[in-house]
């Protein structure tokens, strides 16, 4: 594949654009829509033509500067700024909710740009996939000795992030029935590796998710209905789960299916009645709830899986909606205090086996750490590439930098064959805030402020970064979270070197002194360990 742009710099960002949109990687390419609801990668059509030209012509010393998905203008900067500075879908705290940003956008003034839709980062399923991987896995070591064998996993949601739970939890050696109303998306699933059966009515799949569970069989299956009467009818049944979350879209009442809709008039109702589809939607989200709720008071491991299901449950009137945790208090923490969040990398040359010495070098560098190394030669067997091959493992605060630098060696050298795109999700250690998902129940309190990801973003900026965004909303939905992302290339020039050194030991290190200043001692520990200044702790 030809370089089209000027540098691999401004050639990366065009490549990971293209590629949000791949129709192997995106939900609803025609419409933008690459995951999460309605998370576009450009605002519009012609806004999207109009980045491509902009980036194809973008010199070393100019940075592109994009408003919701839409370019805005190409401004004189320096070698060392990012090429592409994004702010997506940010609304003043007052006005930051789904009615008045639904106004803006039908006004064409702004768009979804969810986390890593918007800012060209996202890598399809594997993304969540590794995350989600992570999660089970730490549920596993809480609850069942270190593995899912032997455990019935419930769920519901087969969409882009969704989609990933079914082979999480194979992969850590459970069974799992996953609910999904439209059978599209589970169909897409089916073929793309990540469900293993699709079960044609749910007196079959219960039949066979319990005798794996009996036989403890690592098996995913499939079954079509609507969460919120499937859930319900489980719990009468008394079909045991183990654990119990959910992954439909709930952040956006409009992207829930309430109960009573066919999955033919969903579009079409929720465009011409929001309101009253919200308030179905909401009603619906609580009967769904409250079953998790039933699971709860039975004893299984219940968790919200960041997808707003209990706070829009609580709008429809399920006070107890909060009782389980989120996932992040529950099991992630723990892994923020280090600066460890979602790392992941790309190959431009869109070559798999550039992906596969970057294994190597990853299992060279990290070999000794026995859940990393299980999940990239897990990974490598199991997880399909879509559209651009990429990788992604959870990595810490003076981890990244070492790669980053060996990725950049490796395409100096030659033995890559083209540069690599390394960046995250905004679900990350210092780049987020978002009360009810990655901030909840901070041991200070400070769940909503909403400086951090802000400083991450300038940091970032600061640091050398190829591109730079400020969202709003991602994950949660308006009005419920702020977060940034960081993305860089490894082009193997000196350059790189120097700008990925600063980057990914900065944007890490934002994580570990958050959760330092709100007083996690690992946190403290690991800044003493790498000799992180934390100045309100120095005479
Ligand atoms: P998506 O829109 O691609 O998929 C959602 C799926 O839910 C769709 O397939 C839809 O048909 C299904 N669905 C909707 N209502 C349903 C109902 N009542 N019953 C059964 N199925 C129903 O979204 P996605 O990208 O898969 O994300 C899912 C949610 O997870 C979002 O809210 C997202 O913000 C959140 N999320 C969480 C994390 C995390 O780290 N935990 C990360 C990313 C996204």
């Amino acid at each position: 594949m030809r370089r089209t742009a000027r540098s691999w710099q401004t050639e990366a960002a065009l490549r990971m654009l293209r590629n949000n949109l791949d129709p192997e990687v995106a939900e609803r390419p025609a419409e933008l829509v690459v995951y999460g609801g309605t998370g576009k990668a450009a605002r519009d059509w012609p806004s999207y033509h109009a980045i491509e030209r902009c980036l194809t012509t973008l010199a070393d010393d100019e940075t592109l500067l994009v408003q919701s998905g839409r370019p805005v203008g190409v401004l004189t900067t320096h070698e060392w700024a990012p090429r592409v500075l994004l702010a997506n879908s940010n609304l003043v705290g007052d006005w930051a909710n789904w009615p008045e940003f639904r106004r803006l956008e039908a006004l064409g003034l702004t768009m979804y740009g969810q986390m890593t839709a918007g800012s060209w980062i996202y890598i399809g399923t594997q993304g969540i996939l590794q995350g989600t991987y992570e999660t089970f896995a730490a549920v596993a070591r809480k609850r069942f000795g270190g593995t899912l064998a032997g455990t019935l996993t419930l769920t519901a949601g087969l969409g882009g992030m969704g989609g990933a739970q079914p082979l999480a939890v194979t992969m850590n050696g459970g069974a799992a029935l996953i609910v999904e109303c439209d059978p599209d998306r589970a169909r897409r699933r089916l073929r793309g590796g990540y469900l293993d059966e699709l079960a044609p009515e749910l007196d079959t799949a219960i039949e066979r998710v319990r005798a794996a569970k009996v036989a403890r069989e690592a098996v995913s299956v499939g079954v079509i209905g609507n969460a919120a009467e499937v859930l319900p009818a489980l719990l009468r049944r008394d079909v045991e789960a183990d654990i119990v979350t959910d992954q439909t879209s709930a952040h956006d009442p409009l992207a829930y299916l309430p109960i009573g809709v066919a999955v033919e008039d969903w579009h079409d109702y929720a465009e011409a009645e929001p309101d009253e589809f919200t308030d179905r939607a909401r009603d619906s989200m609580a009967h769904h709830v409250d079953a998790m709720l039933g699971y709860l008071d039975r004893g299984a491991e219940v968790f919200d899986y960041g997808n707003s299901l209990r706070g829009e449950a609580k709008l429809g009137g399920c006070e107890r909606a909060f009782d389980y945790p989120g996932f992040v208090p529950a099991y992630i923490r723990p892994m923020f205090c280090e600066g460890k969040g979602p790392f992941r990398w790309v190959a431009l040359s869109a070559d798999p086996a550039d992906i596969a010495v970057t294994d190597r070098a990853a299992l060279e560098l990290f070999g000794e750490d026995e859940s990393l190394a299980r999940w990239i030669r897990l990974a490598g067997e199991r997880v399909p590439f879509q559209g651009l091959p990429a990788r992604i493992c959870w990595l810490g605060y003076g981890q990244r930098h070492v790669a980053g630098l060996r990725f950049n060696e490796l395409v100096a050298s030659g033995e890559l064959k083209a540069p690599i795109v390394i960046g995250r999700d905004h679900l990350d250690a210092g780049s987020v805030a978002s009360p009810y998902r990655e901030t909840e129940g901070m041991a200070d309190g400070s769940d909503a402020i909403a400086d951090w990801p802000l400083l991450n973003a300038l940091v970032n900026t600061a640091s050398g970064a190829s591109w730079v965004s400020i969202h709003h909303g991602g994950g949660v939905g308006m009005g419920r979270s702020v977060h940034a992302g960081q993305v860089c290339v490894a082009d193997g020039t000196a350059l790189a070197a120097r700008k990925l050194d600063r980057v990914l030991r900065n944007d890490p290190a934002t994580g570990v002194l958050r959760h330092a200043d709100a007083g996690y001692s690992r946190a403290v520990e690991v800044a003493g360990e790498h000799g992180l200044r934390l100045p309100m702790r120095e005479q």
